[in-house]
């Protein structure tokens, strides 16, 4: 069962969760108790395949879901249509005691697709379990990759429809190509005249518009978010924590038992949650390592135990990681004070009224147990994707660069030599033009249209393009709305009149 982080006496089960995504009260959906796994369990792992480990690891939290229709999710999701990987989170070795955990291999060419291929149909089944009848409206507003990803993942799920805005001038060529040639007779694209403010604004006043969403519901219509908050989201994230470590297994890198370290790029901290909650279930983790950019809140925090979020905003060459509020963090928190929500409260109410709020020494002690955390800047990190290209023929995109970096400092620092896995979580050819400045020839460097610059890093680098990115160049457009931000909900209203029934 799942409860709120901020204490309110809702106890739901996973379905109920998953389809409200935020608690009323304003917290996240926490699960009451933590399932504990041995090395029997452990052990089982190693001949499975991924969505094998997924259903061993995903039942253990789903509870309320049947066999047959956490199968049906899995099976749906994790396919060989949409990730060029059969091994779907394959391990690459790098030395000895290096190995690099690509989350990159699904249909946007980026980690989000691990959690968002599966979220829809674990949410299409959750109204259905829960006799839910209004249809689901997603609205995202995007700066690009997550846009793209719920696109695909959302697409023609049943009861459910997704509408994306993303900034006509906020996106970059390639971004805006992933989405207006999204098919799916759910889904629709619109580009907002204005930047990526202007957009996300808009969708919030639509959220917060009484009116607005009673007229929807009148419809039938219910509007819903793909939040990297909500549990369905982080749950499947689990899962690959533990297929890496089945993975090592079964290569004969790891004995049954052994510890591992994992580093981990950083933005919302979703992803180095679900490392956590593996930990906590018993998966042999020594140290969970957190990346950061120069947006480097959650290395302080970590460090220091002092969250502010009264600091400049960096744009830098890993964008998915410039973030300032790291929501995910709030369930940590819960865990790491036993569930004291009263204390939750205070923190997250001074972090809104004072930008900032600190926790107790013996807090900080049991975080520091668990993490070690340190960030680098945009120079060092392309020199990481240079040095790791010279050195191994690696192509590492620069979040992936940033954890590498992060990791290797830990080792100098710490002396732990522990078996490091850096979770990678973009394609390199997603970030093709800071790559390329980082391995290429520098004579060849007036090429730089986006399809050139796929072309070009794929020669420089030997690997190939991902197939979905190289056919966008072929792709035909099928959405071509464009609004005033003013006008979002009368399109959205166009829309939900058009796609009726
Ligand atoms: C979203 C994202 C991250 C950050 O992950 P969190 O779960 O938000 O910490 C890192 N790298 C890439 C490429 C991402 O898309």
């Amino acid at each position: 069962m799942y409860c709120s982080t901020r204490g309110s006496n809702d106890i739901l089960s996973a379905a109920e969760a998953i389809k409200r995504g935020i608690a009323a009260d304003g917290g996240l959906f926490v699960p009451t108790v933590l399932p504990k796994i041995d090395d029997k369990w452990l052990a089982k792992l190693v001949n499975l395949d991924y969505k094998e480990r997924a259903f061993e690891v995903l039942g253990l939290f789903l509870t309320d879901y049947s066999e047959e229709e956490l199968k049906n999710c899995i099976v749906a999701a994790y396919t060989t249509e949409k990730f060029d990987d059969a091994a779907i989170a394959p391990v690459a070795a790098i030395d000895h005691n290096t190995f690099v955990l690509e989350l990159w291999h699904g249909p946007t060419s980026a980690f989000k697709d691990m959690a968002l291929q599966i979220l829809p149909h674990l949410m299409s089944k959750a109204l259905s379990k829960t006799q839910e009848e209004a249809e689901i409206v997603i609205l995202t507003a995007t700066s690009g990759d997550t846009g793209k990803a719920a696109l695909e993942g959302f697409a023609n799920v049943d009861q459910i429809k997704i509408i994306v805005f993303y900034p006509e001038e906020g996106v970059s060529p390639i971004q805006r190509l992933q989405m207006v040639t999204q098919q799916g007779g759910n889904v629709s694209v619109v580009a907002v005249r204005g930047n990526f403010d202007d957009t996300q604004t808009g969708v919030k006043n639509i959220f917060n518009d009484p009116s607005f969403n009673e007229n929807l519901a009148a419809k039938g219509f219910q509007l819903s978010s793909a939040n990297s908050i909500n549990w369905g989201r982080l749950a499947p994230q689990i899962v690959y924590y533990f297929s890496a470590y089945a993975d090592l297994l079964a290569k004969g890198h790891l004995q049954l038992g052994e510890a591992v370290n994992f580093v981990v790029p950083t933005g919302n901290f979703g992803n180095l949650l679900a490392g956590y909650y593996a930990k906590t279930m018993g998966l042999p983790i020594r140290k969970l390592i957190c990346a950061s950019n120069s947006n480097n809140v959650l290395t302080e925090f970590l460090d220091q135990g002092i969250y502010n979020k009264l600091r400049t905003f960096h744009k830098t060459l890993s964008p998915s990681m410039d973030i300032l509020i790291s929501s995910n963090l709030e369930r940590l928190l819960y865990h790491i004070t036993n569930a004291d929500t009263v204390q939750i409260k205070n923190w997250m109410e001074e972090l809104n009224r004072n930008g900032q709020y600190c926790v107790d020494e013996r807090y900080l002690e049991s975080i520091k147990d668990i993490f070690w955390a340190d960030w680098v800047d945009d120079v060092k990190t392309l020199e990481k994707i240079t040095e790791v290209f010279k050195k191994y023929q690696y192509v590492a995109d620069p979040h992936t660069a940033v954890a590498w970096q992060v990791g290797e400092r830990y080792r100098q620092q710490t002396g732990d030599m522990t078996l490091q896995v850096i979770v990678s979580t973009a394609s390199p050819f997603k970030f093709n033009e800071s790559v390329l400045d980082a391995i290429r020839d520098s004579k060849n460097s007036d090429i730089n249209d986006e399809f050139s610059m796929l072309y070009e890093l794929s020669q420089v680098s030997c690997w190939s393009i991902p197939p979905a990115l190289a056919a966008l160049e072929k792709a035909p457009v099928c959405h071509n709305i464009v609004c005033d931000k003013e006008e979002m909900s009368l399109v959205i209203n166009d829309i939900l009149e058009k796609n009726k029934g």
